[in-house]
């Protein structure tokens, strides 16, 4: 099995252990690209390559087209995962022999798969410079704490459904009494800052362990947060490689969709809205080319799908569930959580066939609700003809998470061919592609 796509997403994880550094590593993917920022005029020229990020936590790149258009070709992902967030005061003594760190949930994890790993802490430092405040992104990058469990002669009840209390059972050991006082220390240095002028931080624990093949024929990958890095990946090579065309290409990635995506730098929020509206403005085009543009625009949203589970095959729809490696999956939902409809399918299909691509169809158990993703969030702000798809994965929010290989392939192929294809919409339910 051709693994090279799949080890580059090990080593893109690997630089990736938050949200931030996600996005600091697609901009060192984007090396050739334009920087815009958000708070100036943006001078755009057709046929260049721009990207603009928000709290450095989410990003939007595009590549011009090098005459007027008049579509939008939008791929959104998002940036973050569950993970346990570090609380101001980081300290916790407990009977003058242990400091532990004092943390909470950052979205919805499955608790159990953080205990008996060496863990360390990741995240971003505002540190005081030059009269001012700068940003700088750490990474400790070391074993440095654990989540110990409790042993089973003390907790009998373990094995038959043990309820965790983040506030009791999940805070990690740092170290002895002697660690007393230094964790801001640690943060600061690694800032490169001294401890006084660290003057605010946002930092997560993350899980050291690296990304690894294995399967009879070495056919699956595990690694931290395939859930959603895998798409925020696969979606950027497939931008990157994409020829260009008549139609103007977006690549987004959103931080926060583990929380609701509520924030200023979510998929609920005008950033996408906001970058689109910017662009034909940069060109000159008024706001009537805006409103044509996006009946003409088409979107992905991409957000990792769950695979049937070898135990539980019954937690899975009868007809449509997914498998690793047997493509992507295209998610639908009666009620809408999931944007695909007749048409977004319709056109999808027609791209993947076209491309050889294979493709599944997914939805939940008609008993079970399921989870939210970004297209309807954001179609509320930018309604575009969307679709959800994803990448069959097990363990979704496991700090260790697993995937198919050949998928990774079918990912970029379907998604490069997506951004190949000039979508055109007659208005009176006819497309031409
Ligand atoms: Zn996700």
């Amino acid at each position: 099995m051709d693994t090279g796509n799949a080890k580059k997403l090990i080593d893109f994880i690997k630089k990736s252990p938050t949200a931030f550094h996600a996005i600091d590593a697609i901009r060192g993917e984007l090396a050739d690209f334009t920087p815009l920022r958000e708070s100036e005029p943006w001078r755009l020229t057709p046929g260049g390559r721009y990207y603009v990020t928000r709290n450095g936590s989410s990003i939007i790149a595009f590549t011009l087209p090098g005459a007027s258009f008049d579509a939008f070709r939008i791929i959104a992902s998002h940036s973050d995962s569950p993970a346990f967030k570090i609380k101001e005061n980081a300290e916790v003594v407990v009977r003058a022999h242990y400091v532990q760190l004092d943390t909470e949930r950052y979205g919805g994890m499955i608790m159990s798969s953080w205990f008996d790993r060496p863990l360390s802490v990741a995240g971003r430092a505002l540190v005081r410079a030059d009269g001012g405040i700068r940003t700088v992104l750490v990474n400790l990058d070391r074993d440095m704490c654990l989540i110990p469990n409790v042993a089973i002669h003390m907790n009998r009840e373990v094995n038959s459904g043990y309820a965790y209390n983040a506030a009791v059972d999940t805070f990690p050991l740092w170290g002895s009494e002697a660690a007393r006082g230094s964790f801001r220390a640690q943060i600061a240095e690694a800032a490169g800052a001294k401890e006084s002028d660290l003057l605010g931080a946002d930092l997560f624990l993350y899980n050291r362990m690296p990304g690894c093949f294995w399967g009879a024929k070495q056919e699956y990958v595990s690694a931290p947060r395939l859930d959603d890095i895998e798409c925020a990946f696969s979606s950027l090579l497939a931008f990157k490689a994409a020829r260009p065309g008549s139609q103007c290409n977006v690549y987004c990635v959103f931080d926060n969709e583990e929380v609701g995506s509520t924030t200023k730098q979510g998929a609920d929020s005008s950033f996408l809205e906001d970058t689109l509206r910017r662009i034909l403005l940069a060109l000159g085009r008024g706001e009537e080319h805006y409103y044509t543009a996006l009946a003409n625009s088409f979107m992905l949203s991409a957000d990792n799908a769950h695979a049937v589970h070898p135990n539980h095959p019954e937690y899975s729809d009868p007809e449509n569930h997914a498998y690793m490696n047997e493509g992507i999956v295209i998610k639908f939902n009666a009620n809408q959580k999931y944007t695909t409809d007749g048409v977004s399918e319709a056109v999808f299909h027609h791209i993947c066939e076209k491309a050889g691509v294979p493709v599944q169809h997914y939805a939940n158990r008609s008993d079970m609700a399921g989870g939210g993703t970004l297209g309807n969030i954001s179609g509320s702000h930018v309604s575009v003809n969307t679709l959800d798809i994803g990448l069959a994965q097990l363990a979704m929010h496991s700090c260790y998470e697993t995937a198919g290989v050949r998928d990774i392939d079918y990912m970029i192929d379907g998604m490069k061919a997506f951004y190949e294809t000039d979508i055109r919409f007659d208005g009176e339910g006819g497309y031409r592609l």
